[in-house]
């Protein structure tokens, strides 16, 4: 079953929780602000968040610690004889406006055709071929059915224990819902899982881009706002105490301003790195415990030849590595490329070893699945992005955790304090877009609608 039809057949109902995500009327047009504003974060919620500003004609500037835009978006130019995404790759449904973007850049999109395999034991086949194996049948229906979840608040691991899966496919289930959610199935809140899923409102279908990066359409769509992106200026302390907001950077450069947007990742603010003062309420400080974010690794693996099945999109596997997509299908005829993707559990265990090694234990499992010696063999390149190990990142992106309090946590993230700092990123999405670019995006227009709405 391809993982696009996985995700037609388990979603989608329209939101309790108002959260537009296609083009809307601005309620505030007629309001000005003359006041300095600072957006912390040149990821794709600041950039928007800026982009609306400049259309307002306001007065602000975007910090970014990094020396690019983008944030999660990243693009690997010279790996292949194609860009390869480390970060963010499937447009996710084909109603935002990440999607209206993309297609307005002219870019084409890859057209699926191929079929997912699976592992189990050592084997690897198609679902056509599984046929009728129960065990794999159990798996795939119980991801399906996670998504319309229910029951007690628990993990995706218990949720498989509880319904007896058998231990020897419950990957199966991990790789199809807790990975793409950023974590694993003994870290993911299935009842949170589930109302994000039936909350999610951009329509249906997953798109990769065949012909340009992700980084380029952002690039292109924000090119008149670059010149207000200060880089490699990585904000230390917000210090709110006083009418004006003071920031300070890693060089203690003071900067005051009268309104900052924190777009930094959900791992940032969890982290000692970004000091407020005075500290944050209560309230925000537990809404930033209860979500999760956690380790988060893509390996990039440059072969040449093919030695998967010619029909393969997807590998799921019961290794190191959930999912690997053939990355090469439909951007290039020469190059081979497997891009896998681990995140949770899985991903912490890779990340404690060093590249070098990390990569090569991936290769032997390789090994393991097509025959001996046949990835190692084959190997020509490797990259492995570890997002946890980025400094402004910090890990992979936002899930529900059991006890989380699930949207009405992400929405008291979102919340501005003071009438000074406000939120946005992809994990203040409290209408089941979290954790992906167009989420992002849609939080950068309601923290500018927000701070709007508190100017009289
Ligand atoms: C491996 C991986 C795969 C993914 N796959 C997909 C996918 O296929 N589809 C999808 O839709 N989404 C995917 N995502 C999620 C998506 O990339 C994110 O949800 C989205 O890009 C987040 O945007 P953002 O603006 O909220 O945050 P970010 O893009 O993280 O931007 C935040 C910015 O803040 C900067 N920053 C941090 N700290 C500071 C500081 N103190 N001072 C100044 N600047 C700071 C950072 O450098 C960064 O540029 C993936 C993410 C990862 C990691």
């Amino acid at each position: 079953m391809q993982r696009r039809d996985f995700i037609k057949n388990t979603v989608f109902t329209t939101g309790a929780i108002a959260f537009g995500s296609c083009k809307e009327e601005d309620p505030y047009a007629e309001r000005e602000y003359k006041g300095q504003i600072a957006i912390i974060g040149a990821g794709a919620a600041g950039l928007y968040a800026g982009s609306l500003l400049a259309e307002k004609k306001a007065n602000y500037t975007i910090y970014e610690a990094a020396d690019q835009i983008g944030g999660r978006i990243r693009s690997l130019k010279g790996f292949a004889d194609f860009d390869i995404e480390l970060g963010a790759e499937k447009i996710q449904g084909n109603r935002s406006l990440w999607y209206d973007w993309v297609k307005e850049s002219g870019a084409s999109f890859v057209s699926n055709t191929s079929t997912d395999f699976y592992q189990i034991g050592n084997q690897v086949l198609s679902e056509a071929q599984w046929g009728n194996n129960a065990d794999f049948k159990a798996a795939v229906s119980l991801a399906q059915q996670s998504m319309n979840y229910s029951g007690a608040d628990t993990t995706l691991l218990q949720y498989m224990e509880s319904a007896k899966l058998a231990s020897g496919v419950r990957h199966i289930a991990d790789a199809l819902v807790a990975n793409p959610h950023g974590t694993s199935a003994n870290r993911l809140s299935v009842l949170g899982t589930a109302e994000e899923r039936q909350a999610w409102s951009a329509g249906e279908g997953e798109f990769l881009l065949a012909n340009r990066s992700l980084t380029s359409v952002l690039e292109e769509k924000f090119k008149n706002i670059l010149p207000r992106v200060v880089f490699n200026t990585q904000i230390k302390r917000i210090d709110y105490t006083n009418e004006r907001i003071m920031l300070e950077d890693a060089q203690a450069q003071r900067r005051y301003v009268d309104k900052v947007i924190i777009t930094v990742p959900l791992a940032v603010l969890q982290s000692t790195d970004l000091q407020f003062v005075p500290a944050l309420p209560e309230s925000k400080l537990a809404s930033i415990r209860g979500i999760g974010t956690g380790a988060g690794i893509k390996v990039i693996l440059e072969f040449n030849q093919r030695f998967w099945d010619a029909a393969t999109d997807s590998v799921y596997t019961s290794g190191a590595i959930p999912e690997y997509r053939v990355s090469s299908n439909g951007r290039s005829t020469k190059s081979f490329v497997l891009t896998g993707l681990t995140m949770g559990e899985k991903a912490e265990a890779l990340s404690a070893q060093s590249s070098a090694a990390a990569i090569q234990s991936i290769i032997k499992e390789l090994d393991v699945i097509y025959g001996k010696g046949v990835a190692s063999g084959a190997l020509t390149n490797a990259r492995l992005m570890d997002w946890g190990k980025d400094p402004f990142i910090k890990g992979a992106y936002s899930y529900p955790i059991v006890g989380g309090g699930g949207l009405l946590t992400r929405q008291t993230l979102s919340l501005p304090v003071q009438r000074k700092v406000y939120f946005a990123g992809e994990a203040t999405h409290y209408g089941g877009h979290s954790g992906t670019v167009h989420g992002a995006i849609e939080s950068g227009r309601r923290v500018v609608e927000e701070l709007y709405r508190d100017v009289t």
